[in-house]
């Protein structure tokens, strides 16, 4: 009765990497982490949705990647795939994609490259169509709700525009509308396969010594039509989280990333750290700070008959 927060399975997102081709393979950098063959990604979340799992986030390897991202809404591609898949499977459980075009294209930027003198640049304006455009595939394919990670200026709006005109003006969008640049994503990118060959992403993404700005980005996102912001990463950004919370009337969510499990993981397996009591902590620390959901790879073990 005391209590203010708590974690239940509707306050938890679970992040799965489903690949285009191959075999099951655990992700070095992220143990008990797998990129799953699309049949058994059904199988696993069918596990998962048994013990309580209300929704997964799917991030896509595609068999092949070219210089567009053309993988990312082809109608036969890899989320489009699993996503057809999991809803005829499960149709109670929720799927949510992940909306851009590093994974899909070779360079691994989140958008299209123009190379200049002194290097390459992402050009916004142009990547928004085919963000656009595989948000749309995305929903035609069953998605609950879509989720573009790119933080290109203006994607909310033409996402919000393309998937009302599509006939999905019912498709929510769950906005990563402050993402910082940092060293925490570094296991993701072994995971997804999406570190770029060249420069890197602070174009684009927030500096982490700026709170202000954040807040400002998420305005942005809000008045585009984001119907959810997040937060990404989690524990380092609980003052973002708690801010937004004041400010914000949608649900907020944080995103612990790859990093963040990393580490409770490297520690615990070093027996220095106890890990379910940590990854709890955590976790309410964050619900705390103002997160409504939470995506966790630690999802698995929170559910009600967890592992
Ligand atoms: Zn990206």
């Amino acid at each position: 009765m005391m209590r203010e927060h708590w974690l239940a399975p509707e306050h938890l997102v679970y992040p799965m990497f489903v690949q285009a081709a191959g075999a099951r393979q655990e992700i070095a950098s992220m143990p008990g982490q797998y990129r799953w063959p699309v049949a058994e990604l059904v199988e696993e979340a069918r596990r998962l949705h048994e013990r309580g799992l209300a929704s997964l986030m799917l991030f896509g390897l595609p068999e092949t990647k070219d210089d567009e991202g053309g993988g990312a809404w082809a109608e036969n591609g890899v989320v489009q795939t699993a996503t057809r898949a999991l809803k005829r499977a499960l149709p109670a459980l929720q799927v949510i994609t992940d909306v851009c075009l590093c994974e899909y294209t070779r360079h691994g930027h989140c958008g299209v490259l123009h190379a200049t003198a002194s290097g390459v640049e992402v050009l916004n304006d142009p990547t928004l169509e085919l963000l656009a455009r595989t948000a749309v595939s995305h929903a035609r394919a069953g998605a609950d709700m879509v989720a573009p990670s790119d933080m290109m200026d203006g994607r909310v709006g033409a996402i919000r525009r393309a998937l009302d005109s599509a006939g999905f003006a019912q498709t929510p969008i769950l906005a990563y509308a402050a993402k910082f640049a940092t060293a925490f994503y570094g296991p993701f990118r072994e995971a997804a396969d999406s570190a770029p060959q060249q420069g890197d992403r602070s174009g684009y993404q927030m500096d982490m010594a700026n709170g202000r700005e954040a807040l400002h980005e998420m305005q942005l996102d809000f008045e585009e039509g984001a119907d959810m912001l997040m937060v990404k990463p989690a524990l380092p950004c609980l003052d973002i989280l708690a801010a937004a919370r004041a400010r914000f009337p949608v649900p907020l969510a944080a995103y612990q990333v790859s990093g963040e499990y990393a580490m409770i993981k490297a520690a615990a397996r070093a027996g220095w750290l106890e890990e379910a009591r940590v990854v709890r902590e955590t976790l309410l620390a964050i619900r705390r700070a103002g997160a409504d959901m939470i995506l966790s790879y630690f999802t698995p073990d929170l559910l009600p008959n967890g592992r």
